[in-house]
């Protein structure tokens, strides 16, 4: 292992902007206190809490980069894509996020239709209870009503017996398309990287054409070493990362202390033959 790789990185996270619990201050708290030394905050489809993530973490006297994590539609799936070390004020990226965050209150009316349909009464105002931000509704938020409210004991039972494919309560939604979301990111100086690419159903033939396609656009890197991925996935994804050329990052994908199994700054280092993101990034460190 090469030294450039051993660095506590953790460059996905959410906050109350979006489906977290905690707010971009307490989240650059927690990760100081776990030995986190480069931080991102990275809330679906929003970088409105960008500038308050960068000062707590200047308070904190941690290293920062801007970050997000953008919710793209590919063959049929929901892929994420992390941008990291983007300009916070780039007014095409704003727009861009803006316009597929649009879509979100609309999906949460059908879905609370749909589980009324099953018995669940009043999930889109009990979901909202749960809401930080008006503009990002989400899943996680249904998911933690109906814990709330007793009809699953913890979020994970929740997406699988109500919020996923094919059962009552999950809405079909097309997000930004993937040549979209990469520009966004690489016009306002970021770099586009695929998260957790072994949570997603893909055929070998799919994840071939998205990787492929990813690269076409400008697509720089790839989560090797996430929340979402097993010890195996992890070597997988090193050697994908080496076959297309792709830089690697690290994060925990850390939403709530009462949620999540992986916390901040807790994850392996990067394997040493990777090319860390932060590598492609030093000038956007702030
Ligand atoms: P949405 O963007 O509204 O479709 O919500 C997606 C979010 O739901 C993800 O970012 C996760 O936070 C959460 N999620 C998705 N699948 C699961 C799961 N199986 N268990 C727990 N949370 C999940
Ligand atoms: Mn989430
Ligand atoms: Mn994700
Ligand atoms: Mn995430």
């Amino acid at each position: 292992m090469t030294p450039k790789n051993i660095l506590n990185a953790d460059l996905h996270c959410h906050s109350v902007v979006s489906d977290g619990t905690l707010t971009p201050e307490a989240l650059a708290e927690r990760a100081k206190a776990n030995g986190v030394e480069l931080w991102a905050l990275t809330d679906h489809d929003e970088i409105g809490g960008q500038h308050r993530a960068a000062a707590a973490a200047k308070a904190q006297g941690m290293h920062y980069l801007t970050g997000t994590e953008v919710s793209v539609t590919f063959a049929g799936q929901t892929v994420h894509i992390v941008g990291l070390g983007f300009d916070a004020d780039n007014p095409d990226m704003q727009q861009g996020l803006r316009n597929t965050r649009g879509g979100r209150e609309q999906r949460a009316m059908e879905m609370s239709d749909s589980l009324a349909k099953v018995g669940i009464k009043g999930a889109y105002e009990g979901a909202l209870k749960f809401v930080g931000n008006p503009e990002l509704i989400s899943r996680t938020h249904f998911a933690r009503f109906l814990v709330e409210t007793g009809v699953c004991r913890e979020t994970p039972e929740v997406f699988r017996k109500y919020l996923t494919e094919g059962k009552p309560g999950y809405v079909p939604h097309r997000w930004a398309n993937l040549r979209d979301a990469v520009t966004w990111i690489t016009q306002a100086q970021g770099i586009a990287v695929i998260a957790h690419p072994g949570r997603y159903k893909f055929t070998p033939n799919e994840e071939y054409a998205l990787f492929t396609e990813f690269k076409a656009h400008g697509g720089r890197g790839v989560e090797v070493v996430t929340g979402s991925h097993t010890p195996q996935e992890y070597i997988k994804y090193a050697e994908t990362a080496k076959e297309f050329g792709l830089a690697a990052s690290r994060g925990s994908d850390f939403h709530s202390p009462d949620e999540s199994h992986t916390d901040l700054g807790t994850l392996p280092f990067l394997p040493g033959e990777l090319t860390p993101v932060w590598e492609l990034l030093a000038d956007r460190i702030q």
